[in-house]
């Protein structure tokens, strides 16, 4: 997923930015946190496909030109703030912003999460079943709205019955039921006999003192890999997520013999605007 650093959210924009080409969108807006790699992914992702992206981004996280906002300025982004914690309110100034331009435009959720997106997981687990035969007990991903393990626990459901998937909380929204909702969507567009409940969605808490506010076990993992295997884990996802697996293999959650799949995420702007301190 080479695009803009790469990261998880190219395999959602392959379809959800395919939907807004064959719908004839000019302008496609989005929005998250400051730092969300979803909005930046978006933006380049727009650009190289010739639509306009307008981030209509919360004032939550680092605001300042760092990480994912530096990324988005030498791309050239509209990026605008909005001083609310409330969804309702973005999607409301991007239906102003959007009518006020006279353009067909393009609206995408938070995190790229719904059934359309997620469908970009759904087709990962098919790459990881035809690029593998080890059979995987476990695919541990981590979780921030949802989309990402709905996709690859109805991949697994498809193409890897056997395995386990995991979604590792970064934030403190109610995911059961989110991503319980995500995984009935993809069963409707896929047109299965499944239908998706509450216990084939599975859970472990890593948020710690909350979203984006960086976590000693994450810090740690980040220093695990950046040390030991040369690979960068970011304070927000990936780092906390690995965290919460090191963690939970401490535990004995784990057998000796059993395969665990960790679905690295990407995430790499974040590590340039949040202070990951390891001491
Ligand atoms: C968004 C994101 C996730 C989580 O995916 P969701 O579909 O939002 O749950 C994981 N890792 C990284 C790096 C992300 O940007």
């Amino acid at each position: 997923t080479g695009i803009g650093l790469g990261g998880n959210k190219v395999r959602k924009l392959e379809f959800l930015l395919a939907d807004a080409k064959n719908k004839g969108a000019e302008i496609v807006f989005t929005t998250g946190g400051a730092q969300s790699n979803h909005a930046m992914l978006t933006a380049a992702c727009c650009k190289k496909l010739g639509m306009t992206p307008i981030l209509i981004l919360k004032k939550r996280g680092v605001t300042d030109r760092k990480g994912n906002i530096l990324l988005e300025y030498l791309m050239n982004t509209d990026v605008r703030f909005l001083d609310t914690g409330d969804s309702a309110d973005v999607y409301r100034e991007m239906d102003r912003v959007g009518q006020e331009s006279g353009k067909v435009y393009y609206k995408i959720p938070t995190g790229g999460s719904n059934a359309l997106g997620a469908l970009g997981y759904v087709n990962c687990v098919k790459e990881i079943s035809e690029q593998t035969d080890i059979k995987f007990d476990y695919i541990c991903c981590a979780e921030g709205s949802g989309g990402t393990h709905a996709g690859v626990a109805m991949g697994a459901k498809l193409f890897m019955p056997n395995t386990k998937v995991i979604g590792m909380m970064v934030d403190t929204d109610p995911f059961e039921e989110i991503t319980t909702n995500i995984m009935k969507g993809l069963a409707e567009l896929l047109e299965l006999d499944f239908v998706p409940t509450v216990d084939d969605v599975h859970l472990v808490d890593v948020c710690g003192a909350g979203y984006a506010i960086p976590s000693p076990e994450g810090n740690a993992a980040i220093r695990m890999m950046a040390e030991n295997e040369g690979l960068f884990l970011d304070p927000v996802y990936t780092g906390k997520a690995f965290g919460g697996l090191i963690q939970m293999a401490r535990e004995g959650k784990f057998g000796p013999d059993d395969n665990i799949l960790y679905l690295y995420s990407g995430g790499a702007g974040g590590l340039f605007a949040i202070d990951v301190s390891l001491d």
